[in-house]
């Protein structure tokens, strides 16, 4: 099956790659290793994203490579122009952003490389894997079916980037010894340092991140019997820590490391609605319960965009735990840490009514 991929990748002579929104690592990760190696192959290719890369991951070499779709002559020209279109990381066109509709109605013979759940069935043709850690890992076994001297260290770097992030640093329940052995290979071929790669990453915290951080872990509160988490972000915590939305990346997981949790869930309000994370442990899986939200994901990690204000969407979604959790002991009532974090979240929940304290 990669055989074939990487057989239609080599007839090919002109490439557009895209990715989700609000791009990850390893979105970009398989995005900069498949350009960069399909420009080893002397192929023409186009990087059109919705969104640009996280600030986290610019200095990855092959980083210039990634552009954002400004809808110019120039990038439909190459959206026309192309024999392939790559859409990596994710498996539907409203998850591709502004990008997502001149994707989907090109003449170009359009791959889906994905390890998502619920794909939908308009590409051409897939490379997809449920149970695979990143798309990253998908990416390197396209390469590989091709000559796995082809992986030189950019191409390395781009691809242990990717799988470490999705991977939450090689430690969620999709690593598997075959994830430590594309990854053993990638630290021999690459001659990477792994110490410094994950600094490069995650050693990015910005002061007004961390500030924002300590305000978010303020609206912690638990209920199903202090098996589900949840927090709060809001548009007046980034600005009055003078921070973006870039930085709540991963805070969805501090609620996971509360000991008896198996569901944490981040709620973040915008003017259009409210976006809802989910993370869980193991077994407990979030996706059905995303999905009914009309978002989806992981097992393990998902999320959903629900268009009800902030404090409606997390009463209505914490009370619907009981249904996508086979939660042992489950009350109808959420059970906030205390009664100061209960008025602290209920404070938060009104913000929007209220004017802003200046
Ligand atoms: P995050 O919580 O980091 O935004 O997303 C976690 C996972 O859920 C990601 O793998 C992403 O693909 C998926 N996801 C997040 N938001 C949405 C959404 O609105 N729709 C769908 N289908 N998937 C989402
Ligand atoms: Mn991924």
């Amino acid at each position: 099956m990669p055989d074939k991929l990487a057989r239609r990748l080599q007839d090919a002579r002109r490439f557009v790659l895209t990715t989700h929104e609000r791009p990850d690592g390893d979105a970009v990760g398989s995005e900069i290793a498949m350009a960069l190696y399909l420009r080893g192959l002397g192929k023409e290719v186009h990087v059109l994203n919705t969104d640009p890369a996280p600030h986290t991951m610019e200095w990855l070499p092959g980083a210039e490579l990634l552009t954002v779709f400004d809808g110019s002559m120039e990038q439909r020209e190459a959206i026309a122009a192309a024999d392939v279109i790559l859409v990596l990381d994710t498996n539907a066109e409203h998850r591709l952003g502004r990008v997502g509709p001149s994707v989907r109605s090109s003449g170009a013979h359009t791959v889906m490389v994905d390890h998502h759940t619920g794909p939908e069935t308009w590409f051409d043709s897939t490379y997809r894997r449920e149970s695979a850690s990143s798309t990253g890992q998908l990416v390197y076994e396209i390469i590989c079916a091709d000559g796995a001297d082809r992986i030189d260290s950019a191409i390395a770097s781009a691809l242990y980037v990717a799988i470490m992030t999705d991977t939450g640093s090689f430690r969620f329940s999709n690593v598997t010894p075959e994830v430590h052995r594309v990854v053993a290979d990638l630290l021999e071929r690459g001659r990477l340092e792994p110490s410094i790669l994950h600094a490069e990453v995650f050693d990015k915290r910005s002061p007004e991140g961390l500030r924002l951080l300590s305000r978010v872990l303020q609206t912690l509160a638990l209920g199903h019997d202090r098996q589900v988490a949840w927090m709060v972000v809001t548009p007046r915590m980034l600005k009055e820590t003078g921070s973006s939305i870039e930085e709540t990346e991963g805070f969805v997981n501090w609620g996971l490391s509360i000991e008896g949790v198996r569901v944490s869930m981040l709620f973040t309000e915008t003017e259009r609605g409210t976006k809802v994370s989910f993370r869980s442990k193991g077994e407990w899986t979030v996706h059905r319960w995303a999905q009914a939200l009309g978002g989806g994901g992981h097992p393990n990690a998902s999320g959903a965009f629900v268009r009800k204000p902030l404090d409606e969407t997390v009463e209505r979604v914490v009370a619907q735990a009981p249904r996508y959790l086979d939660l042992e002991v489950a009350t109808d009532d959420p059970d906030p840490v205390s009664d100061e974090d209960e008025a602290y979240l209920a404070a938060l929940l009104n913000l929007q009514n209220r004017e802003p304290r200046q």
